[in-house]
Parts: structure tokens; C-alpha cells; sequence
């Protein structure tokens, strides 16, 4: 991979930093329930493999898959169901985690989806959140991270053609 073409934007120390403290908060919320995480694939499988690892609760995981970009670096606005849960999501406490909120259209799809199961609870949190581009408005309990508008990748995200994710730091292509 090309480090020429981007900056580091957030270090894998910061972001396990983060992450270390989100874990904390949710595992005081969620203390004594034992909860489902969803993690929103594919962009938010190592965020939510970090994250789970620094809660100290029982807890089941599914995955929901849903893709928007295709090739392209700029949200579509469509939003496509890639894989669903297994487990009944009725009555239970719902974590779904995700990568990135950009224009907001994937994560109010989604939610929309998750509460027409009728969970007992939903929160969601995200990685990384570029509020400038937000088109709808969406519930999110914590974000770890604000970005500026710039296209990123690495640590889970993909650098528009499927490749970067495994990076452990979290990087802007430069303008
Ligand atoms: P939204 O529906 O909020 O516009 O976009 C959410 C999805 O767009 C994320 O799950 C992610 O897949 C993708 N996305 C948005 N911004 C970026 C970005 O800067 N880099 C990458 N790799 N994906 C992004």
C-alpha cells in the first residue's frame, strides 16, 4: 500500500484509547443485562471486535450487513440489506455498532429496521462521525470520534475498492 497518498487522521493508540473508555461507559449502562451487539458489517468488524473486548458484560453477537457505496466514494442514499441476524431481536437490549455516520441515510435505514423487531432497547455507536455531511437526522449515543469531510479508510473502513481495512490506524487520502 501507497503511504503517500494519505495522513494519518487518528492513531491506532488514540483510537484504542477511545475505545477503551466507550467500553467503560457501556459496561456501567449495560450492567447485569445481558445484551446483543451488532456489529454493522462490513466497515464496523474491527471497531466492534475492540470494543466487545473492553466490555465487562455478558453479551451475544450478530451481524447485519448493509452497503451503500459500491466503488464510489460518496454515499448513494440506497441502502442494501447484505445479511441479516439469526437471533430474535424482541424484547432484547440492542448495541449496533458502526463505523462511520456520514450522510446518516444507512444508520436511520437500519434502525428503522432493528425497531420493527422490538427490541426492549437500541443504542447506537459509532466510530468516527463527518456531522458537515449529515442529510438526516440520527440517533447516535456516542460517537468516538468527530472527522472533518475528507474520504478515510483503514481500521475496518475500505479505501473505496475493497482494500485498507486492515490498517490500525485510521487514515485521510490526501486532496
Ligand atoms: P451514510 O449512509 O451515513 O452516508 O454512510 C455510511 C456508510 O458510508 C458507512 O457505513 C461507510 O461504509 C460509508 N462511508 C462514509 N464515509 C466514508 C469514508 O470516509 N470512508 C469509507 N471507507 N467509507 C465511508
Amino acid at each position: 500500500m501507497n503511504s503517500n497518498n494519505w495522513d494519518v487522521l487518528i492513531s491506532s493508540a488514540r483510537i484504542q484509547e477511545g475505545i477503551r473508555k466507550l467500553g467503560l461507559e457501556l459496561t456501567e449502562i449495560y450492567s447485569g443485562k445481558k445484551i446483543v451487539v451488532i456489529p454493522l458489517l462490513r466497515g464496523g468488524f474491527m471497531f466492534a471486535a475492540d470494543l466487545v473486548r473492553n466490555m465487562n458484560i455478558d453479551l451475544q453477537i450478530e451481524f447485519l450487513g448493509a452497503a451503500s457505496y459500491g466503488e464510489q466514494t460518496k454515499s448513494s442514499g440506497e441502502v442494501r440489506l447484505t445479511l441479516d441476524t439469526t437471533l430474535p431481536l424482541s424484547g432484547r437490549d440492542v448495541l449496533l455498532v458502526e463505523d462511520i455516520v456520514d450522510t446518516g441515510l444507512t444508520l436511520t435505514y437500519i434502525q428503522k429496521l432493528i425497531k420493527s423487531r422490538n427490541p426492549a432497547s437500541l443504542r447506537t455507536v459509532v466510530m468516527l462521525d463527518k456531522k458537515a455531511r449529515r442529510q438526516v437526522d440520527v440517533d447516535i449515543y456516542r460517537c468516538v470520534f468527530d472527522i472533518p469531510d475528507r474520504f478515510v479508510f483503514g481500521y475496518g473502513l475500505d479505501n473505496s475498492g475493497g482494500f485498507g481495512r486492515n490498517l490500525p490506524d485510521i487514515v485521510a487520502i490526501k486532496d
